[in-house]
């Protein structure tokens, strides 16, 4: 099943806030969820790279549902801790971590440095027609020294992107839509996209 024709794709995600976040990137072309396809698996993010969990995702869901889609992956890297979290971002705190309990771990790391120099990055796989393609975003910024703002989700309390004096979590979804790490990532994919249709 191809989507893409009627401007329909499938995005290979059970993260409502992602989902929110790419809908409003991404208002040209409609998002079916996992849940519209009724798929409602754990899909295995087992890869050590963000690339390889993203291609994991896209490539479950082509194979078990039969239609082309995108999936992303996205990984916090914090330069004074060598890149870590990075693809263990959502398991920072153990496999029962919640956003909280990493937010808490990497400020706790961080406690005794100065370096706070951290960026997201975000690879999102397409998969379509047979083919697949990766685009990449990245937004640099610094690590906080406690939580600011309530919006967001995951580690965006603790973020603040370089140029602006506010955290990710104080921003609108439009705002942080349009400098953050998924949000450059959709923008490749929709040029992809709008250049294939002309
Ligand atoms: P994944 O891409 O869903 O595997 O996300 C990995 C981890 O990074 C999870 O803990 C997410 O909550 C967190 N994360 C992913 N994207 C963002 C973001 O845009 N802001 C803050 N945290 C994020």
């Amino acid at each position: 099943m191809t989507y893409i024709c009627d401007m329909k794709i499938v995005f290979a995600t059970n993260n409502a806030n992602k989902l929110k976040e790419v809908r409003q990137s991404l208002s040209s072309i409609e998002i079916i969820s996992l849940q519209d396809i009724g798929c409602f698996d754990d899909i295995p993010e087992t890869a050590n790279t963000l690339e390889g969990n993203a291609i994991l995702k896209a490539n479950f869901v082509t194979k078990n549902y039969g239609c082309d889609c995108f999936a992303d992956d996205t990984g916090l890297e914090v330069e004074a801790l060598n890149g870590v979290p990075g693809v263990y971002s959502a398991r920072y705190a153990g496999a029962n971590s919640d956003s909280e309990k990493n937010m808490q771990k990497l400020l706790s790391e961080l406690d005794s440095k100065t370096n706070r120099k951290a960026q997201f990055k975000t690879v999102v796989t397409l998969n379509l027609k047979g083919r697949q393609y990766l685009f990449e975003g990245i937004c640099k910024g610094e690590i906080l020294t406690e939580k600011y703002g309530k919006k967001g989700f995951g580690y965006d309390p603790i973020f603040k992107p370089t140029g602006f004096k506010k955290s990710f979590a104080q921003m609108t979804l439009e705002e942080k839509g349009s400098i953050s790490h998924r949000g450059k990532a959709i923008k490749k994919l929709i040029e992809f996209l709008n250049q294939l249709k002309s």
